[in-house]
């Protein structure tokens, strides 16, 4: 019998769907069942007869929810949705498993298999179609830089015209990895100045490479598995300190710092927001619940300053490209699906070196070693054999890091 595989209908004020009409006839053609809930790809511009002609089905919350055998979502499911779900279901979206560790033990208690792409070990290469963190933050990075040229009350680029000449925009980007890169990119072929900052010292080559200047503070903070550690109290303030100056001298400051698992590292402080120039667009793509990189931003919301300046919370900024961002996410969601299923059956291999850190919970287990960390368990043990994530990293970072440095 086929696998049945579902899609649910975001909460509102999340545009993006986790699967589209094109992953859809390409899971038929290989065997799978799709059930769509209905009216799940409206907000990214499919309708319920795209997919019908994708060959889906299109159905009831409840009916995607109880015949499916992997459910895919973009956010984490709701209590009411998790009280839906039954025991040996998998679900696969970005389940918060880092910062929201009440989901996680809900989802253990009704032993589904949580595939969260927050824990994918992203350094393994055999991972990487399936990583979403990098394809949505892309996403992100492009769409930040445009609003920021949309709100800003000038020109990006130098203008020369019979009625005079315009200067420049400059942009700076805060944190460089791969929404940084994009905005970067995307800055600069709208024609600004741009430079950009990061804690690894590894990303200077990357910014660099297009063509925008790295800006050096005394600060380092490369931590693991590519990621920053979180700074110390005494670093975080040398590095408010020194980023002042810069902050000040620019029209655009794109904010797109996160150390995974953690509140986002404040990098533009009162003080210097309340020194910006008027007319300074503030884009912070960290603003979150459990806050920004910019004192003051609140999600999804514009605050404008008495001096003038306007901090955009921007966490949401690929649900605001909504069809491109769904057509990559469905994209990752189909390599997961594809790598977790044979022969019309389930293979949830905890010992595969991707899916092991990939399942948040199976069982009624935590599984991911770096969940289990974060939640202060002991280390789960692979079989023997296998091969681990970190040891395959080892071998891989270095040569999957050109493509990360184009923001793919
Ligand atoms: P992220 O979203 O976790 O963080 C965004 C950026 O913020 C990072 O570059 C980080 O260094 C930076 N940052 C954190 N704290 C900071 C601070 N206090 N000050 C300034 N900057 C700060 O990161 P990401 O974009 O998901 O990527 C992180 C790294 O992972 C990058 O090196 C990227 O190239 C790498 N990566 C590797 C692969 C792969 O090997 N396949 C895939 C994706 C990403």
């Amino acid at each position: 019998m086929a696998i049945v595989v579902s899609a649910l209908k975001e909460a509102d004020g999340e545009n993006r769907v986790a699967m589209t009409p094109d992953i859809v006839s390409r899971l038929v053609k290989s065997n799978y069942e799709v059930l769509i809930e209905q009216g799940a790809g409206v907000n990214a511009f499919y309708p319920d007869d795209a997919y019908t002609q994708a060959g889906a089905k299109v159905v009831d919350r409840n009916e995607a929810i109880s015949q499916a055998s992997i459910i895919a979502m973009i956010d984490k499911p709701s209590a009411a949705t998790i009280q839906q779900l039954k025991a040996g279901q998998a679900i696969i979206g970005l389940l918060a498993p880092l910062t929201d560790q009440d989901t996680v033990k809900a989802l253990a208690e009704k032993k589904v298999s949580a595939l969260a792409f927050e824990l994918l070990p992203r350094t393994v290469s055999r991972a990487q179609t399936m990583d979403v963190l990098s394809s949505q933050s892309s996403v992100a990075g492009y769409k930040a830089a445009l609003l920021a040229a949309d709100r800003f009350s000038r020109y990006f680029p130098m203008m020369i015209t019979a009625a005079g000449t315009a200067k420049p925009a400059k942009v700076l980007v805060l944190g460089t990895g791969v929404a940084g890169l994009q905005a970067i990119g995307t800055a600069k072929r709208l024609g600004a100045v741009v430079s950009g900052y990061d804690v690894r010292p590894a990303s200077r080559g990357e910014v660099e490479s297009l063509g925008a200047t790295f800006l050096t503070t005394s600060v380092s903070g490369a931590g693991e598995g590519g990621y920053a550690r979180q700074l110390t109290p005494e670093e975080t303030q040398q590095q408010q300190d020194e980023l002042a100056g810069f902050i000040a001298e620019n029209n655009v400051i794109i904010t797109t710092a996160q150390v995974p698992g953690r509140k986002p590292p404040l990098l533009v402080t009162q003080k210097s927001v309340d020194e910006a120039k008027p007319g300074t667009i503030f884009v912070d793509l960290a603003a979150s619940e459990l806050g920004g990189n910019v004192a003051g931003s609140k999600p999804a919301t514009t605050v404008t300053t008495d001096a003038g300046a306007q901090i955009i919370g921007a966490g949401d900024m690929a649900s605001q490209l909504p069809s491109a961002a769904s057509d990559m996410f469905a994209k990752n969601v189909q390599a997961v699906i594809t790598y977790i299923t044979k022969d019309d059956q389930l293979t949830l291999d905890v010992d595969d070196d991707v899916i092991g850190e990939l399942l948040a919970t199976k069982d009624g287990e935590i599984i991911s070693n770096r969940l289990r960390g974060a939640m202060k368990l002991p280390e789960r043990k692979a079989a023997e054999g296998t091969v681990s994530a970190s040891s395959e990293a080892a071998t891989d970072g270095q040569s999957t890091s050109k493509n990360d440095s184009k923001g793919a």
